[in-house]
């Protein structure tokens, strides 16, 4: 099976497309994370590190369509899509195959990612269009699966994808992929600002064992004044406890990124991390009015490309347009 490159056009219209054989295609949204603790453990000799990993979904989304066609092709658009990889080795394309694998069935399909979420932005958007594209192909093909059975196969993909999948808020440990539900009660406002260009996570790694090299590294454990700030939607108490163990190594890769972060929090953020490996940088805000103002101080401070305002908790991997 191939995957051609060339960037094509989404079907356009009210998201039920005609398709070879009749079938409609289906559109499937997916929010973006913020790690609101990452605590990374030593190196295995795997060479992954163990995690303790607070996800929140927020409010930026990719749209994924999955289309009958006659052979897998991904399309995509939106401000970075030219940094997405349009072949097998695109997030999506291989879900889909993993899927088709498991029901041994062809994964013809054209998968088109409607793209807002940065790209290699530490906000686990690859992984946002694996858990997508894996709903949008189940619905598709109405294999019906389990949340569990998607959960299992999003493991296999990597280790953001199984929340990607399941949105709102959660501990990962292991390498971030065995998730517990944490309940929020309320939401959190934040601001966003997006770097010029990405990081690469596996790099950030090397830099924080670089950095680590000769010290004593704890298991990593979630902080229960964290986990109880985030239960209680209490941005004051969770601002109080946001903590990346990786913004050292994002920092020295990207020193730039401390303008940013000084930025934000001049203008009023009640705390600013770098969000997962980076380069984005995170600000948590009282209100939406105060997320507004501090994404117009940061857009003014030349220290970032843009500046976005999400909420959270988001809702996971959602079907929004199917049969
Ligand atoms: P994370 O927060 O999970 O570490 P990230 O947000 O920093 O990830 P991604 O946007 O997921 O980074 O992209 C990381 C790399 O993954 C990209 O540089 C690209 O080569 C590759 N990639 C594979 N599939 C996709 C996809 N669907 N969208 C974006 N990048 C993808």
């Amino acid at each position: 099976m191939s995957v051609p490159t060339a960037e094509g056009e989404p079907a356009e219209g009210d998201g039920h497309v005609s398709a070879p054989g009749g079938a409609a295609s289906v559109t499937v949204r997916v929010p973006a994370k913020v790690n609101v603790q990452l605590a990374v453990g030593a190196a295995r000799p795997d060479g992954f590190h163990d995690l303790a990993n607070v996800f929140l979904a927020v409010g930026l989304y990719d749209e994924i369509t999955v289309t009958p066609a006659d052979a897998l092709r991904i399309t995509c658009t939106g401000p970075d899509a030219a940094q997405v990889p349009l072949d097998a080795t695109n997030l999506a394309a291989r879900a889909a195959i993993a899927l088709a694998a498991r029901h041994g069935i062809d994964p013809r399909v054209h998968i088109h990612i409607a793209k807002d979420i940065p790209v290699a932005g530490g906000m686990a958007g690859g992984s946002a269009d694996g858990a997508g594209a894996l709903l949008a192909c189940d619905t598709l093909w109405g294999l019906g699966s389990s949340q569990d059975e998607l959960l299992d196969i999003c493991a296999e993909l990597g280790s953001d994808v199984p929340f990607s999948l399941l949105g709102g808020a959660a501990l990962g440990t292991g390498r971030g992929e065995h998730l517990t539900p944490i309940d929020v009660d309320g939401g959190f406002h934040w601001v966003f600002a997006v770097a010029d260009g990405g990081l690469s996570t596996p790099t950030v790694f090397r830099e924080f064992d670089r950095l680590a090299e000769g010290t004593d590294i704890p298991a990593p454990t979630a902080a229960p004044a964290l986990l109880a700030a985030l239960r209680a939607g209490d941005p004051t108490a969770l601002a109080a406890t946001l903590a990346n163990d990786l913004q050292p190594a994002a920092l020295a890769l990207r020193p730039s990124l401390a303008d940013t972060l000084a930025a934000g929090t001049a203008a009023g953020a009640l705390a600013a991390l770098v969000s997962g490996s980076g380069p984005t940088t995170a600000f948590l805000v009282k209100s939406a009015a105060e997320a507004a103002l501090v994404a117009n101080s940061l857009l003014g401070s030349g220290t970032c490309r843009t500046a976005r305002v999400a909420d959270s908790p988001a809702r996971g991997a959602t079907v929004v347009e199917g049969p």
